[in-house]
Formats: C-alpha cells, structure tokens, sequence
C-alpha cells in the first residue's frame, strides 16, 4: 500500500479526505448555524432554533481509511449544502472516522477501528484506532446528548469484496420499530437491496449509537473499494439523492423495500487454529446448503443449520476474537 494522494482532487474531496472543514465550516457559519470542531475530523452544524422537530443526523465515512467511495459521494454532497446552508433542515455531524489511515491509503493503522466501539477491547486497547475511537465516542456522546427522537446514524462503508446485493447494509435490531422501519425503508430509497438485520455488537460505530444513543443506525456498504478521485459516482446516486433529502427533511423518492435478513450464526475466529470452508474473494451472500462446513476451528466445526444460509464478510485474516463472517437467512 502506498500513501494516497491527494494531488488533482476535486478540492472538496481533498477537504473531506483531509478532515478539512474550514469553507465549509465558514460557510454555515455565516449562515447563522452554530458551527463547532469537536474533534480532529468532526464537524457539528446546529440549528439555531434546534428543537424536537429537528432531525439529528450523524454521517460518518472513512471509519476504513481505504473506502474512498464514500468520502467523495459526502465530499460533493456537503459542498453543495454549504453553496446553500439555509436548506440544512437538520442537525448534522459529519465525522471522518480514520483519518490517518486515509492519508496511509490503508484500511487501518494498527487494527480495525469499526471493531473499538465497545467496552472491552481486550489486546487491541493500547492501538492506535483506540484511541481514535474513545475520540469519537465523546464527541457522538456530545452530539446527541439534548437531541430530539428523531436520531440518524449513517456509516458509509465499500466492501472488500463482490456481493450479489452491490449495496446492502447492517442494522441493529435493537432499534425501536417504528424507526427501524423509517430507516429500511428510506436505506431502499438509497439503493439498499438487502439489509441484514443485526442482533449482537461487534463493536461496530453504528451498533454504539443505536445501543447508546438510540439512533436509528445502520453500516451501509455502497458498492466496492476504489482509489479516491477515481471511484465511478454514478453507481451512488440513489444514496446521494436520499441522504440530500434527508438532509432538507424532505421525502425522498419511493424505492424498491430491500430484502431483509435475519443473522443466523455468528462466526468467531477462536484461535490461530481458524481455517474457513472458503477464501475472502467469496462474494458476499453466497448460499451455502444445510450441513456444509463453513468453518472449522480446533474441535469447533460450524456447519450450516437452516436449509439454505447465505455468508457475509468473510475473512479468515481477522484477529482471534473476532468476527471472520455473518452466515445469515431470509427473514
Ligand atoms: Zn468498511
């Protein structure tokens, strides 16, 4: 891996790349917003008579330093706002998650950051992302503490690998029904084919503030990793248009309900000893049939229970302790 470079980037993606709010900031600012930068890489922009009916909406992108789709997709977005900040018709938090890790063109420093967002961090607590992480947590804690119900949380991601659903996303079954409902339907409007619905952290940014905070949050992936500058816009339109709308507190236009899911079995890597049934290049929401081994660790095999279950993100490569991959069924 080599640095990225920001050379011959449109100047907005360079800002956001760079977690440099300071046109952007400017700009809201005049516009009478309270503007604040709570964090390296954190924008706040309030409302100057916030109040219940306000939407709080944290957008978050490069919590993986390699996911550039993303950061562009917000990058021309938040331009656009600022060009015309009285249309910003709800709170926003604009958070670059892994800024060191951008400027690396690596996915992570020292361990993956969307994997800190819990208590016990066991042997990654002295990591880099860490600490990043304690970062973020305050400055969410700050962002949603006196916020109305209406709470959103959208952690845009691309994924490592090819997926049948090019665009998909993960959501905390936790979260009260009725926004739970609002945000499946509006991630549809986005795009979203498949949304599979989580019931246990894996410490991720998205599980925290719906766990914590009580918003209606989700990790979404947009499509596929791509160098920044160069990643095809087009394939993120429908997501554009409704994080635009959403912004405005408008209705964006109706789209196809995704496909749910329910989380089957979770797969853990236990020991060093951990060897899947298939590589990393297997293509998200690949069926594999009752009874095949999906992976074998030690005396622990894990095998297919239901008729049919459908792996995604596996990664035999991650840390012992963690996830290396969702087997999930329809719901
Ligand atoms: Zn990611």
């Amino acid at each position: 891996m080599s640095a990225a470079s920001f050379d011959a980037l449109p100047e907005s993606v360079r800002a956001l790349a760079q977690a440099d709010f300071g046109q952007v900031a400017g700009r809201f600012r005049d516009a009478g917003f309270t503007v604040a930068l709570p964090a390296k890489g954190v924008l706040t922009v309030k409302g100057a008579q916030s109040g219940a009916a306000r939407a709080s909406v944290l957008l978050s992108v490069g919590v993986h330093g390699d996911e550039t789709g993303p950061i562009e997709m917000v990058a021309h977005a938040v331009e656009a706002l600022a060009r015309a900040p009285r249309e910003l018709a709800a709170d926003l938090m604009l958070c670059v998650g892994n800024i060191d890790a951008i400027a690396a063109g690596k996915r992570f420093v020292d361990a993956d950051l969307n994997r800190m967002f819990r208590l016990d961090r066991g042997d990654l607590a002295s990591t880099f992302e860490a600490g990043r992480a304690d970062t973020l947590i305050a400055a969410t804690h700050d962002f949603f503490a006196g916020a109305g119900p209406q709470r959103w949380h959208l952690d845009l991601h691309t994924a490592i690998r090819a997926s049948r659903y090019p665009q998909f996303a993960i959501v905390p079954e936790l979260i009260e029904e009725g926004a739970r409902g609002r945000l499946i339907a509006w991630l549809g409007q986005g795009g979203v084919e498949a949304v599979i619905m989580n019931p246990k952290s894996a410490g991720t940014y998205s599980y925290w503030t719906a766990e914590r905070h009580g918003a209606a949050a989700s990790t979404v992936e947009l499509g596929r990793i791509g160098t920044l500058g160069q990643n095809d816009l087009s394939q993120f339109a429908a997501m554009s248009a409704a994080l635009h709308a959403l912004l405005r507190g408008a209705s964006a236009q109706p789209g196809t309900h995704p496909l749910v899911f329910n989380t089957a079995q979770s797969i853990t890597k236990l020991s060093d000893a951990f060897s899947m049934s298939f590589g990393r290049d297997t293509e998200n929401f690949t069926p594999l049939k009752q009874g095949e081994v999906i992976a074998t660790d030690g005396d622990t095999v894990y095998t297919v229970k239901h008729d049919e279950e459908f792996v995604v993100f596996p990664n035999p490569d991650v840390r012992v302790g963690l996830r290396a991959g969702i087997m999930v069924v329809r719901a």
